[in-house]
């Protein structure tokens, strides 16, 4: 079997809490079957965060990017 190395939470400043809005179960690295992660070892909190966050292009739909590009102007 082939266990690939993962990051340490505290390197990547994991938290059981979200961070603006951002959460683990919006991350592309989430696994939610397992509450895992791809790249941060051990149990994952949905409702968790760490510096490493990249939002799920699938979750895209729910956005509504038109004001979101209307905001940063
Ligand atoms: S925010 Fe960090 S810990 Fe949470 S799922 Fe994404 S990469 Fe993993």
């Amino acid at each position: 079997m082939i266990t690939l190395a993962k990051t340490a939470k505290e390197v990547v400043k994991y938290q059981e809490t979200p961070k603006d809005g951002k959460v683990c179960r919006d991350c592309l690295h989430f696994i939610a079957e397992t509450n895992e992660c791809k790249t941060v070892a051990g149990a994952i909190n949905p409702e968790g965060w760490c510096s490493i966050y990249f939002k799920n292009p699938m979750l895209k739909k729910e956005t509504n990017e038109t004001n979101i590009t209307a905001k940063t102007v």
